[in-house]
């Protein structure tokens, strides 16, 4: 089977990331006898230097006619100075729109070797973590009516938070999916003691569990799964949740994971079709230094190995193959310990495909 990938590799050390990344889905395709084909295109501040434009058509109609996407980082200085509309990273916003991006993953991985860099008590989270937040990334109060008014007492404003059936619909079968993808359990997060809008959300989000008996559904207060992620993470698996309270959970639960280098994002259309993506930025102060931790990007090519391509065996030797190396005391510089030995971006996916190799 040949799966078509669009690669972006951006600006900073997005180009270093992804270069790492392809080798690895190469063993991967090697391995197991799949072909994968890539087609590097142009976004970001790259794009706006080659094409006058950070998200050219021709990138759009790529990344449309591939099954999915791989993206470095864009932005960085050189950019910095044109006005908001004109910047690098409005490619991100116009991929979203243009690929139909709707759902947005972000998982929160403690990988037991790195449980050093974790702000929480050992024992919340021995044997490492492994949560996966869902987020509605097209609708809710970031895009709903909006408005600054006079009244009475002076100026006043609002934001809608608006859902409809079909959107809480998409994104609770996408959450299940996944859920079936992994342990089979799954928590809805709303604030539904109080908003019409998340009344209707668990509402949809039950008539979808009755598709899916195996999964063990619960529900949650946006106020008690924050509490609860940091008091007892490990009693969640995947979690589905608005825009907003996603895009606050998301980061929460990101953080006990120590660094920025290590975790990996998606975000999916209808029909498995994802964009995958590291969490972090250009980093343009290490850049093209060999310094960058590729695993965030390699981890995300192991999400589009298991969301997009079904390919689940092969996502997970992917992740131990980047667990082994860790096991076995390499660090690159993000998540060393005084002391320690560091390795550069390039020794850090040699290491990753030898791992690959042994296994
Ligand atoms: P950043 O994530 O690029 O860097 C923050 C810090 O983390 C830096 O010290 C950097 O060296 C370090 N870091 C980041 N990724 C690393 C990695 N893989 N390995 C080792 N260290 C790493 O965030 P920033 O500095 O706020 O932004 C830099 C540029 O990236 C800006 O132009 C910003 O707009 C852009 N940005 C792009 C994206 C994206 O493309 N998705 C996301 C965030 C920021």
């Amino acid at each position: 089977m040949d799966y078509r990938i669009a690669l972006i590799p951006g600006d900073g050390i997005g180009p270093e990331v992804i270069a790492e990344t392809v080798k690895v889905l190469e063993k991967v395709g090697e391995k197991h006898g799949h072909s994968f084909s890539f087609t590097e295109v142009l976004a970001g501040g790259c794009a706006i230097d080659n094409k006058g434009e950070c998200l050219p058509q021709e990138t759009i109609d790529i990344c449309r006619d591939s099954d999915a996407v791989l993206l470095g980082a864009v932005g960085g200085p050189k950019w910095d100075h044109l006005p908001g509309k004109e910047r690098p990273e409005m490619a991100l916003l116009g991929l979203r729109g243009a690929l139909g991006l709707f759902a947005n993953l972000r998982p929160a991985m403690l990988f037991e070797e790195l449980a050093d860099a974790c702000p929480l008590k050992p024992e919340l989270v021995s044997g490492g973590l492994d949560i996966v937040v869902v987020r509605e990334l097209t609708g809710g109060i970031y895009f709903g009516k909006k408005e600054i008014i006079e009244t009475e007492d002076g100026v006043a404003a609002y934001d809608v938070e608006q859902y409809s059936e079909m959107e809480v619909r998409r994104i609770a079968k996408v959450a299940f999916d996944m859920a079936m993808k992994r342990n089979r359990k799954l928590t809805s997060v709303d604030k539904a003691n109080v908003l019409e809008s998340s009344r209707l959300w668990r509402r949809v989000v039950n008539e979808v569990a009755k598709d899916y008996p195996d999964v063990e559904l619960n529900h949650f207060y946006v106020d008690n799964a924050a509490m609860q992620l940091v008091r007892e993470p490990k009693q969640f698996d995947v979690i589905v949740t608005s825009n907003i309270f996603g895009d606050i959970l998301s980061d929460e639960a990101s953080q006990v994971t120590g660094s920025i280098g290590m975790l990996p994002s998606a975000s999916l259309a209808t029909g498995n079709f994802g964009m995958y993506e590291p969490v972090h930025g250009s980093a343009p102060d290490i850049a093209g230094q060999d310094k960058a931790n590729p695993m965030a990007t390699i981890l995300s090519a192991a999400m589009m190995l298991r969301y997009t391509f079904g390919l689940l065996d092969e996502a997970d030797e992917v992740e131990e193959a980047v667990r082994k190396v860790l096991a076995e005391g390499y660090r690159t510089a993000d998540i060393a310990k005084e002391g320690e030995d560091i390795i550069g971006t390039r020794q850090c996916g040699r290491l990753i495909v030898d791992a690959l190799d042994q296994m």
